[in-house]
């Protein structure tokens, strides 16, 4: 079976590429992914599979293949929607949406799974078991797609789940791991003081939000150094005091918005905690009141150390020409909404070499001249095809 799989992906590389460049001209934005959703549905149309649509919150698909006979139940995950970025580079196949750009790869997710799940489905007398194909709207976008998809329910029957992330950090031919917490949490907190104003001249008859919102920003860069395990990393960061008024003008009421990241659900813990009772200390010290925005969006995401382990040890005996080396990547300190299957499921996410040829510094995810080595697009479905095949024997 194997053999098999390897052989026919590596006959259809050249439909991956295509599929990646169609993508790749025609982004859309999470939840408005209406014409890729239709797209990826439409590649499924008259095969033997069972296809589900508009799974939760937005256009979210899964595709479930089964075996000859039962066995395990496998996920696998890639996202296909585009960021809000006007594209810089001078592909022939860039895109033809302004302002939208594929400028994380999830364009080359997409291809390498559609392919290798089309690839799967003609083999599927030779394998035992059911594989559900998730093809997920929303990566980028909190509350993302993934979360959402979980809550259906259509997930519970899974006993492992897999996902790659293409990384400019290394040639194609790499693939990379990490096993425990890989990326971070992160949150979004919005917190509205609400004093009262008066006369420049006149504080006693008054109540300065300003200054009470001043202590806050001081007060809270003591939770992670003060706080926080030294052995665990988190990030407090004001990104907004807005306390624009007029100067003999005492404000009555001013907006702060900041950024948290965590690296594991401990460290979350103790921060949610301190910013919460930092708040509320601040109302009890200046007599202000206080109202707090707290969005925890995408959780720390864990990769089950046995599975991850399992992930390094097939594809580093793995015999394929194709995967040149296999390696422990580091922590990285994005999020992903991968991180929500992970908490119910155990797998891993690993990472696919994408660094275009003969350059030397390449524009990593998320940049606007950001591109990829499409060789990387072959490395990931053969990768994953080893992890499937192994698993499920
Ligand atoms: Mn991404």
């Amino acid at each position: 079976m194997k053999e098999k799989l390897m052989n026919m992906l590596e006959k259809r590389e050249s439909e991956m590429v295509a599929i990646r460049r169609y993508l790749h001209q025609h982004p859309e934005l999470s939840f408005k992914e209406e014409k890729t959703a239709a797209y990826i549905a439409d590649f499924y149309k008259g095969k033997d599979v069972e296809i589900e649509t508009n799974v939760g919150n937005g256009h979210g698909i899964i595709v479930t293949i089964k075996g000859a006979s039962p066995g395990k139940t496998i996920g696998l995950r890639a996202d296909f929607d585009a960021l809000p970025i006007n594209e810089e580079t001078d592909l022939e196949f860039k895109s033809s949406n302004d302002g939208v750009m594929h400028a994380c790869g999830h364009d080359a997710h997409t291809a390498y799974l559609l392919i290798l799940a089309d690839c799967l489905i003609q083999l599927k007398d030779e394998w035992n078991g059911t594989i559900k194909i998730i093809h997920q709207h929303a990566e980028e976008e909190p509350p993302g797609g993934a979360k959402s998809i979980m809550e259906t329910g259509k997930l519970d029957d899974l006993d492992a789940i897999f996902g790659i992330h293409v990384l400019p950090m290394a040639p194609a031919g790499t693939v990379g791991y990490h096993s425990g917490y890989s990326f971070n949490g992160r949150t979004y907190f919005k917190l509205k003081i609400q004093a009262s104003g008066g006369h420049g001249s006149s504080p006693h008859k008054a109540n300065d939000a300003i200054v009470a919102g001043s202590y806050f920003v001081t007060a809270v860069q003591t939770v992670v150094s003060r706080r926080v395990n030294p052995f665990d990393a988190g990030v407090v960061t004001i990104g907004s005091f807005d306390g624009k008024g007029s100067f003999n003008v005492i404000k009555d009421s001013i907006e702060i918005e900041g950024d948290i990241r965590y690296s594991n659900d401990a460290t979350q813990e103790v921060i949610d905690r301190e910013v919460h009772r930092i708040v509320k200390g601040l109302e009890e010290m200046y007599g202000v009141t206080c109202e707090l925005t707290y969005v925890p969006d995408y959780p720390p995401l864990y990769n089950d150390p046995a599975l991850t382990d399992f992930v390094a040890e097939t594809l580093s005996q793995a015999d394929d020409h194709h995967i040149k080396e296999v390696k422990e990547f580091p922590k990285m300190s994005p999020s992903d909404d991968f991180a929500y299957y992970l908490e119910k499921i155990p797998g891993s996410y690993f990472y696919v070499g994408c660094t275009p040829k003969g350059v030397e510094e390449p524009y990593f995810n998320h940049h606007p001249k950001f591109d990829l080595d499409e060789d990387a697009i072959l490395v990931a479905a053969k990768s994953v095809g080893h992890v499937i095949c192994n698993y499920l024997k």
